[in-house]
């Protein structure tokens, strides 16, 4: 088999310890003859796995007693409504930064529920920005900051987090658990796990136990966090493998010394992709600003679409998969999460040198 350098958005590269590991045991998960798939979600087997991937979890966010680990499903896009729906009451405002695509998107679904305050826009800015969050016009009494960790598709993150008055709430999708960071300036982080806690279908909720408590209990049952907070993720059904998968990379994790280990790692690995940009003499084009650049979504330009086009054609002859920036934005998209392997990011550096050669 020759595995594939995977640059997908998202769903994206698991660690391929963790994918043989799960072929390892697929149909006969710890010698129980059946696969993890088949057992039951209130059962010891499960329970385990369950139970070691908040534990994981906690260790690698470093999680006070204060906040609660949820599994849930729908992914960041459903907790873009279900962070109003429990957090916003009538009559509050809730300020959001507007960074991108998925901060716009979490604006529009906050909008539906209540009102919203606009503390700034870089959405529309090029070469992709973000603001000072030290010194955005926070809404005095505000219910709650929404910030956007990465902006996958811009390719900026927030270098610094802006210590705020009301709770700070991260959609952290694209970059959680890729660098350390402090929870205690957090009300709550969510994240679909597609990009680099597993696959797709768990959505990681982190929230501290006071906010928990907030939502109307008219809410529907499903939408509030309460209701999967006191029953442990385990209210109804959950997506059993997919924690279990989530579990696996935890352990993964772990091992290669938690948020800080993997930070150090991705520092390195991005560093190398962005000196390669830059040092293309202007063939090859950062499109966000130097110090928002992502260490997760490397994205670029060529000098024309076509030759763009070309690089992408010419990337997947070359066993290298997901380049294409995203429809929205055009360009090339190097996505560089946790468990992409530097050997990846040296194959993909010595083909950029190759095609400017052949193209510059
Ligand atoms: C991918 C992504 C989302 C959407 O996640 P879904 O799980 O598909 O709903 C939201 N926010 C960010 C920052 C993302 O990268």
């Amino acid at each position: 088999m020759s595995r594939a350098h995977i640059f997908n958005a998202g769903p994206a590269i698991l660690p391929l310890e963790v994918l043989e590991q799960a072929q390892k045991e697929l149909v006969d998960f710890a010698g129980t003859g059946m696969s993890i798939m088949e057992h039951s979600h209130r059962g010891k087997a499960y329970a385990a796995v369950h139970d070691e991937a908040v534990a994981n979890i906690s260790k690698l966010l470093g999680l006070t007693d204060d906040y609660q680990v949820l599994f849930l499903q729908g992914g960041a896009s459903l907790q873009f409504s279900q962070i109003p729906l429990n957090l916003l009451p009538a009559g509050a405002v809730a300020d959001y930064v507007n960074t991108g695509t998925w901060a716009s998107k979490a604006i529009k679904e906050a909008k539906k529920v209540g009102q919203i305050n606009i503390l700034a826009d870089t959405s529309k800015e090029i070469p992709t920005n973000m603001p000072d969050f030290d010194a955005l016009p926070y809404t005095p009494g505000a219910a709650y900051v929404h910030i956007t960790s990465n902006e996958t598709i811009a390719g900026t993150q927030i270098k610094k987090f802006p210590k705020t008055e009301a709770p700070l709430i991260a959609d952290m999708s694209s970059d959680i658990l890729s660098r350390p960071f402090d929870i205690t300036q957090f009300g709550a982080i969510y994240a679909g796990a597609q990009k680099n806690l597993g696959p797709s279908g768990v959505t990681l909720v982190v929230i501290r136990k006071d906010l928990i408590e907030r939502a109307p209990e008219t809410l529907p049952t499903m939408l509030q966090y309460r209701t999967q907070a006191k029953e442990n993720s385990l209210y109804n059904t959950p997506p059993t493998f997919g924690i279990y998968i989530l579990m696996l990379v935890s352990r993964w994790l772990l091992a290669k010394g938690g948020a800080a280990g993997i930070a150090a790692i991705n520092e390195a690995k991005a560093s190398k992709l962005y000196a390669a940009i830059d040092g293309s003499n202007g063939f090859y084009r950062g499109t966000a600003v130097p110090a928002f650049r992502s260490n997760m979504n490397v994205t670029w330009r060529l000098p024309t679409e076509d030759l763009e086009a070309l690089f992408v054609k010419e990337a997947i002859a070359n066993n290298m998969i997901g380049l294409k920036g995203h429809r929205s934005v055009g360009g090339i998209r190097a996505s560089i999460y946790n468990a992409c392997p530097m050997e990846s990011i040296d194959a993909l550096i010595a083909f950029m040198a190759d095609f400017q050669k052949r193209n510059g």
